[in-house]
């Protein structure tokens, strides 16, 4: 099979879909590789590297996009890119189409074959594409909310581990799933006070198994988040409620009721954030100040470590690639239905339910 890996051009995006050691093994297993010259030179994986795993560069991305029966990448395609996907071609890269009808319909038109990671499931019904990047934004947080509260940042000035004779700071995760465990987990590291507040027993069970009398359980009411809120030098937000936006667990009153200078940072802003007073921000402009207390809202965390999400997605994402080129797309979803699921577009039908639901589209 011929796999073509475009190089990103959404504002800001530095990902690519395959490392220089996944070209490797997927050309070892007899496939060609088309890379646009360029892809991921920004992330130190330059053209060099892809040949010498076994790739063929290409001078543009038309010659990748018109040469390639199975594209990789990572962002949703852009209306330029859409263009250029034709029938019978297998797209494999995040869509997050419930939101966007405009890239639904362009990819209906496309008559491509089009594979979502973000709703590739496994056997535990979690969603194996989208956890390395939970991962990466919740160890992210603890470092970016440290930060925050230096005085240059607006912060009130305090060092998370404390020193000798000085009392650790106090982080506060609301959600332990894959982010907030990660977060507590870079938090507990540091040497900061953790607590946890979630609304699963189970889950409070397990973070209470993995990390002992290092981080406090707290199972979630108003009340507790309130209280621990209040208490806070940094507050993570990384609750999920799958399927529906992010509840507003932070009211604007206890924001109000914060320290100055604490810092909020709300990894849940690409579902609406879960503290009353998030509005999103990008990299180039990460924070603001608001009753007092610096927040952190950029959609896209792991844009910032780009190298290391890459890294993390390709170990994900490979397996399938793997199954794309070896079997066929046909082949590869009849055996595996946690890959199946992934499908979200084919021959120009929606087939994913709740997209088409949510899009008001045929299914
Ligand atoms: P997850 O499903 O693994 O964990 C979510 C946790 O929230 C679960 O343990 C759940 O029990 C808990 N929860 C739900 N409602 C709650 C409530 N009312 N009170 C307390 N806990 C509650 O999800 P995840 O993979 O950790 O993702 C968390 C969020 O981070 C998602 O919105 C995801 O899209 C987002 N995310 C953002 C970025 C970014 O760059 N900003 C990057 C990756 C993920």
């Amino acid at each position: 099979m011929r796999i073509g890996v475009p190089k990103e051009i959404k504002t800001h995006e530095y990902r690519v879909g395959l490392t220089p050691a996944a070209v490797r093994e997927v050309t070892a297993n007899g496939h060609q590789v088309i890379v646009v010259q360029g892809a991921a030179a920004a992330i130190g994986f330059n053209d060099d590297a892809y040949r010498a795993a076994g790739a063929t560069i290409a001078a543009t991305a038309d010659e990748v996009f018109a040469n390639a029966d199975l594209i990789v990448k990572v962002k949703e395609p852009q209306p330029e890119e859409i263009a250029r996907l034709h029938q019978g071609q297998v797209l494999f890269t995040y869509l997050h189409l419930a939101a966007d009808k405009e890239q639904t319909e362009g990819l209906m038109r496309s008559g491509a074959t089009c594979i979502a990671y973000e709703t590739v499931t496994d056997p535990r019904g979690a969603l194996p594409l989208l956890a390395p990047m939970s991962e990466v934004a919740g160890r992210m947080s603890v470092q970016v909310g440290a930060h925050c509260l230096e005085k240059e940042q607006g912060g009130a000035g305090v060092l998370l581990g404390g020193v000798p004779g000085v009392a650790a700071g106090k982080v506060l995760v609301l959600g332990g799933g894959v982010s907030g465990t990660n977060a507590a987990r870079m938090a507990i590291g540091i040497g900061a006070r953790v607590t946890v507040i979630d609304r699963s027993l189970p889950r409070l069970q397990e973070l209470d198994q993995q990390f002992g009398a290092r981080v406090h359980t707290l199972f979630s009411t108003t009340a507790a988040i309130e209280q621990a809120v209040i208490d806070a030098d940094l507050v993570i937000g990384a609750v999920l409620v799958p399927g529906a936006a992010a509840p507003k667990l932070v009211t604007h009153d206890m924001v109000r009721r914060m320290r100055a200078g604490s810092v909020l940072v709300d990894i849940a802003i690409d579902q609406g954030g879960c503290f009353e007073t998030s509005h999103p921000t990008t990299h180039a402009q990460p924070t603001y100040v608001e009753e007092g207390v610096v927040h952190y809202c950029v959609t896209n965390m792991p844009g910032a470590v780009a190298r290391t999400s890459t890294l993390a997605l390709g170990n994900a994402t490979l397996p399938f690639v793997m199954a794309l080129a070896n079997k066929g797309w046909r082949q590869a979803l009849i055996d595996d239905p946690y890959l199946c699921a992934g499908l979200n577009v084919h021959a120009g039908v929606v087939t994913y339910h709740a997209v088409a639901q949510d899009l008001g589209l045929p299914y």
